[in-house]
């Protein structure tokens, strides 16, 4: 079988090496880096859980490539049964790492190259398809993580690729050779980067005739000549380093772990580009992705909103007032919200159609609904959790205040609860509601798979108003339905023609 275990996963990151920056310094070892570890961790339980048997069913798949089992985080959805199991995959990482397991972007890259090479190769005869396949039979066969790098940094936001005055705010070919191209540029807030194999990447936008050398599409091993990656901050991130109490969520993090990539004159093999030039193919990789980026977001979020759903409940109950109506309230709208994001990721799953590539992608009106509700939900139920937890969170003395021989015992006492709930145990569940509802998920909620107007400009083309106004017209009594105008206007074709 080719799937490779936790431990596997965190082995095979040894034989990599990257050029990572981190804090001013060249990191030596990504898997030994400190501040990397906790994502390492969350990654690795993408690997793990696929050898839990409780569990078969949906973090693994049969390839239909190569025929066997493979970790579902490289599988092409097959059908909208598969959708449904990959939200369900999501939301149980949720669950058990209580942050972002990083490693969906570079699923739903697999998924969004496989459909938009395919479309491609029909307009061109090119090959681009059947070049991926032997790359997706790769990547199945080692059970490989890839990161799904789609953000350009930008620059002047109003300005198409080609017009912006450094030519290298996003990525682009400066080089066409015999065997692959050269490529130069940067991609932004890559999530999981750093702890990848290979690195995939996407235009970030619509393409016109004059981007096309920024329409491209290829994917390297992480550790690429000429690559570079620079590692993001996040919020109390030095925790991690000081304490494991005030850390939060010491063993999975805050977020994914997000890097700047800059490639500096790269070379890629042709085997491994599958989009170099055809601009108008570009909006459709961006929407493919997005999609199928977008419907996650109601799987491992909700999986997070369990876990603080939990803390504070659990809270409540060591403050005496579980019971209380207003924490009962509270509680359940919490879910309320939660459970309204799942819907969504679930009915975008089962209303999923089949591409002509053959593979199965999501329905896109319902995934940015989805993804729309997250950005707001998600603040909502992190307040409501901030809410029940007080205003401790964000006041608690520190550890090394906690196990000073003098004050500690200070702490222990004026911090107890009820009976039966250690001060310790307490300032636990503090810090991870801390982590996660004051945190960079936040934002990561917000601005991950897109900015909310990104939704907003899906959900308008999607929401077909004509329809609507025309449904309006027939009930005021101001025109008959055009719909069923339509049929009868074929009706009586076909009778005039048996005439
Ligand atoms: C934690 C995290 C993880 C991420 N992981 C990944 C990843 O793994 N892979 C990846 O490819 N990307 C990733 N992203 C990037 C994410 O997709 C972007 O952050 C998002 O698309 C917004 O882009 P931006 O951050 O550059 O913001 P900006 O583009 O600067 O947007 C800021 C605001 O400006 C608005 N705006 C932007 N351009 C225009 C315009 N032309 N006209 C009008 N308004 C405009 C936006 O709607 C938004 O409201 C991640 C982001 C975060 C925060
Ligand atoms: S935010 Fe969610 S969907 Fe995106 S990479 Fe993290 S866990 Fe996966």
């Amino acid at each position: 079988m080719p799937m490779k275990t936790g431990t596997q996963y965190i082995e095979s990151l040894k034989k990599l090496k990257p050029k990572v920056y981190c804090f001013g310094e060249k990191v030596e070892s990504v898997v030994d880096y400190p501040l990397f570890k906790p994502h390492i961790h969350a990654a690795a339980m993408t690997y793990e859980l696929a050898h839990k048997p409780e569990f078969q069913e949906i973090m693994t798949a049969t390839s239909h490539l190569i025929g066997e089992r493979v970790n579902r985080f490289t599988h092409i959805h097959q059908s909208t049964e598969d959708l449904v199991k990959k939200v369900r995959m999501m939301r149980l990482l949720g669950q058990r790492t209580g942050t972002c397991f990083q490693r969906c972007v570079g699923l739903d890259a697999l998924n969004g190259i496989y459909v938009t090479s395919y479309d491609i190769d029909q307009k061109y005869g090119s090959e681009y398809h059947e070049r991926f396949k032997d790359f997706l039979r790769y990547v199945q066969q080692n059970d490989l993580m890839s990161a799904g790098a789609m953000s350009d940094p930008k620059g002047d936001r109003s300005l198409r690729p080609h017009e912006q005055e450094d030519p290298d705010v996003y990525l682009r070919v400066v080089e066409r050779q015999s065997d692959g191209i050269i490529v130069r540029g940067a991609k932004a807030h890559i999530t999981g980067s750093i702890n990848s194999h290979e690195i995939i990447t996407m235009p970030t936008r619509a393409m016109g005739p004059e981007d096309k050398d920024y329409a491209l599409s290829f994917s390297v091993p992480v550790d690429t000549e000429g690559i570079t990656l620079i590692f993001g901050r996040q919020t109390n991130d030095t925790r991690r380093l000081e304490s494991e109490l005030d850390a939060g969520n010491p063993k999975y993090g805050i977020v994914g772990g997000e890097a700047l990539i800059i490639f500096n004159d790269v070379f890629v093999p042709w085997e491994r580009v599958f989009m170099c030039g055809e601009h108008e193919f570009a909006l459709e990789l961006v929407e493919t992705f997005a999609g199928y980026h977008r419907s996650n977001y109601g799987g491992c979020k909700v999986g997070l909103a369990d876990v603080v759903i939990g803390a504070s409940a659990w809270i409540a109950e060591s403050n005496g007032i579980e019971r209380a109506s207003n924490i009962r309230n509270t509680l359940t709208e919490m879910v309320n919200l939660a459970e309204t994001c799942w819907s969504c990721a679930l009915a975008c799953s089962y209303e999923g159609y089949q591409t002509p590539s053959g593979a199965y992608t999501i329905n896109p009106l319902l995934a940015n609904v989805e993804k729309l509700n997250i950005t707001r939900f998600t603040y909502e139920w992190m307040r409501l959790a901030q809410d029940i937890a007080g205003g401790i969170i964000i006041t608690l003395p520190s550890e090394r205040d906690y196990e000073h021989p003098e004050i500690g015992k200070y702490i222990d006492k004026y911090f107890k609860g009820k009976k039966g709930f250690s001060t310790l145990d307490r300032i636990r569940m503090y810090r991870l509601i801390e982590n996660m509802a004051v945190g960079a998920g936040l934002p990561e909620a917000m601005q991950g798979a897109g900015s909310p107007t990104a939704m907003k400009i899906m959900i308008g083309r999607g929401a077909n108003i004509d329809r609507k106004k025309d449904l309006a017209k027939v009930i005021a009594g101001i025109d008959e339905d055009p719909y069923f105008k339509g049929i009868a206007q074929v009706k009586e074709d076909k009778a005039k023609a048996k005439v």
